[in-house]
This record gives C-alpha cells, sequence and structure tokens, in this order.
C-alpha cells in the first residue's frame, strides 16, 4: 500500500453523484484542496432522464453527471478520481485516512460521505429487468412519462395504502397489490372510498415486452393489466463505510425505509469532521435535487468548519 505522506487535503468526498459533485463544488469554490473518489455508478443512472429536477428536467443521467465534473475542473484545488474506498478510519490527529481498492491511501482534515444508497426491492421475477422504466419507486421522478396507463403499487400495509391513493394524482385507475399481505378492513374501506382497487394474492412475475409492463401474473396464473409499477423500496447504506468511521445511523422504519446516516441541520455527523449527504442521510424522500442541496451544504459546511477551527 502507498501514502502520499505530503498530501494532507482539506476535504475527501466520497461518491460523485448529485450530492458529492454539488460539494465538491462549493469546496472549489470555496478554495478548499478536495480530493473526490467515486466508483461511478450512481443509482438512477438505468432511466433515461431525470425527473423534476429544475433546469435539468428529463436530462440523462450520465450526461449530467458529465457536466457536474466538467464545472468542476474549472476550480484547480480540486481533484477526481475514479476509485472505490474500501476502509476509511479517523486518525488520533483529527484527520481521516481512506484506503481505496487500487491500494492507494489518502488522509484528510475532513471527510464527506456521499456515497449514495442501494435501492432494495421485492425480489419479484421480471422487476428488475423493468427497474427505472415502466417499474419505479417514486411517482415525481417517473409519474409523468406513464401518466393515465392503469397503474398498480407493489407494496403493503399503511404504506401501500398511501402510495396507492398518492398515485391517483396519476391515474385513475390504480390497484394496489399486496404480494400476499393482507389489509385491514379499515385500509379496504380507505381505498374503496377513493376509487382503488385491491388484490392481495401473491405474484409470481411481471410481464411484458423488453422494458415494458403488460401484465403483473399471480401466483395463481390470473393476470391484471397495468402499463407501470410503483415499488416500495427499502434504502440501505452501500457498505460499512459510514459505521466504520463512527457515524450513527437511523434505522428504517415502515414508511420512510431509509438507514440514513444521522446528520444534523448542517450535514454533521456525530463525528467532528465527518459529513454526510445526499441519499445516504436522506430522511426526506430522495431526489437529484435534495442531494444537491444537501452536498452543497456538507461543502460548506466543511469550508467554514476548516476555516474557523
Ligand atoms: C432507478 C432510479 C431512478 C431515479 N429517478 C429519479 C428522477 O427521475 N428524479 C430524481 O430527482 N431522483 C431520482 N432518483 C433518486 C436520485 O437518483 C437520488 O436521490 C440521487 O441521485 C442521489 O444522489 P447521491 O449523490 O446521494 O447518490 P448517487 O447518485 O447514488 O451517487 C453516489 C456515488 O457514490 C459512489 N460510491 C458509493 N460508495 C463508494 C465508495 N465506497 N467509494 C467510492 N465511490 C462510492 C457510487 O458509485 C455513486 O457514483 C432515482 C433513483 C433511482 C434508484
Amino acid at each position: 500500500m502507498s501514502e502520499d505522506k505530503a498530501t494532507l487535503w482539506d476535504c475527501i468526498v466520497i461518491g460523485g453523484g448529485a450530492a458529492g459533485l454539488s460539494a465538491a463544488l462549493t469546496l472549489g469554490r470555496g478554495r478548499r484542496t478536495t480530493l473526490l473518489i467515486d466508483a461511478a455508478r450512481q443509482s438512477n443512472l438505468v432511466t433515461t432522464g431525470i425527473g423534476g429536477l429544475l433546469g435539468h428536467d428529463r436530462r440523462s443521467p450520465a450526461e449530467y453527471y458529465a457536466a457536474g465534473q466538467r464545472e468542476l475542473a474549472a476550480y484547480p484545488a480540486v481533484e477526481t478520481r475514479r476509485a472505490e474506498v474500501i476502509d476509511g478510519a479517523g486518525n488520533d490527529d483529527e484527520t481521516f485516512t481512506v484506503t481505496c481498492g487500487d491500494g492507494r491511501r489518502e488522509r484528510a482534515r475532513s471527510l464527506i460521505l456521499a456515497t449514495g444508497m442501494d435501492y432494495r426491492h421485492p425480489p419479484v421475477p421480471g422487476l428488475a429487468d423493468r427497474w427505472g422504466d415502466s417499474v419505479f419507486h417514486c411517482p415525481f421522478c417517473h409519474g409523468w412519462e406513464v401518466a393515465d396507463r392503469p397503474m398498480a403499487v407493489l407494496a403493503q400495509g399503511a404504506v401501500g395504502v398511501h402510495g396507492a391513493l398518492n398515485l391517483r394524482a396519476w391515474s385513475d385507475r390504480v390497484t394496489l397489490v399486496t404480494n400476499g399481505g393482507e389489509l385491514t378492513a379499515q385500509q379496504r374501506e380507505r381505498l374503496a372510498a377513493g376509487g382503488v382497487a385491491w388484490d392481495e394474492r401473491p405474484i409470481a412475475a411481471l410481464d411484458g415486452p423488453g422494458t415494458e409492463l403488460r401484465t403483473v401474473v399471480f401466483a395463481d396464473g390470473d393476470e391484471l393489466a397495468v402499463g407501470a409499477l410503483l415499488v416500495k423500496t427499502t434504502l440501505l447504506q452501500r457498505s460499512s463505510l459510514a459505521k466504520d468511521l463512527g457515524a450513527s445511523l437511523i434505522e428504517p422504519d415502515e414508511m420512510l425505509s431509509v438507514e440514513a446516516i444521522r446528520v444534523d441541520a448542517m450535514c454533521r455527523t456525530d463525528v467532528p469532521g465527518l459529513y454526510a449527504a445526499g441519499d445516504a442521510a436522506t430522511t426526506v424522500p430522495p431526489s437529484v435535487a435534495a442531494a444537491v442541496a444537501s452536498g452543497h451544504l456538507a461543502g460548506a459546511s466543511a469550508v467554514v468548519s476548516l476555516a474557523t477551527a
């Protein structure tokens, strides 16, 4: 393993999605030596367009990240590197050391985790092939593109009822499919009053040509014709990095199933000098806009703290 002992970065940003790029831009403009390390596996790369991002609505994610990287290039204090951080630790002198998969080690006075999340969806056959297209987790991101088709929501209990009622903004033919989960009498009443159908039978598969969705196939062989499916997902940390560095996590609850890094309003974790931004620390429905905003805040927090320490 090699370590450049001469370099002590002001900040290392781990992750180069919307949050990490935004943090690095703010650090660069604050004239702080910054290393952005990114494995380039942003969670929305499978989609054709980013829905609902002001100034970039429906722009391809890859183009958007490339534009962010071009903007960073104007700031000499910022260096970017394609690598995966496999280990991180705090040092006795209040600095941090990170180790990359290629063996390189780097040290910094502060660290921003902008590592995104692992979006977990139920293991229904045919779901993964349509993920980010006719199957999605966020109606604000993809509802417009599939509006007015018959739609289903794959979720259970109160979350399912909430998601199905909400989806009526995009379609007046919504069915809640619970994949074997039972609804209460009160939940069924709410759905009926809202004009939403439900089906509690176990699901065998999703079907349709390519990434299109035409039917939800139940285990008993019956089919429900739909053109799009909203799926409840659980967001988990992609690695143990945050925990290894001593940050505490928020346990997922039923409504908002995210295992977020705990941060304060300025994106500070419980560990001095360690910040988190974007999906990795979100407790609101995740979006690119929210990631840009929190990345900016984390970068600004680090700049202020470095200057006033
Ligand atoms: C399928 C899908 C579609 C979506 N569509 C939309 C949409 O249309 N509109 C919208 O607003 N939002 C959408 N979202 C949500 C949105 O994409 C996220 O909220 C946002 O991109 C989060 O940005 P981020 O920077 O926090 O994480 P990410 O974009 O996931 O970026 C994190 C980066 O960190 C890197 N990384 C992780 N760990 C390491 C490590 N150890 N070392 C180095 N690098 C690392 C990853 O490789 C990745 O490049 C969608 C999400 C999904 C899953």
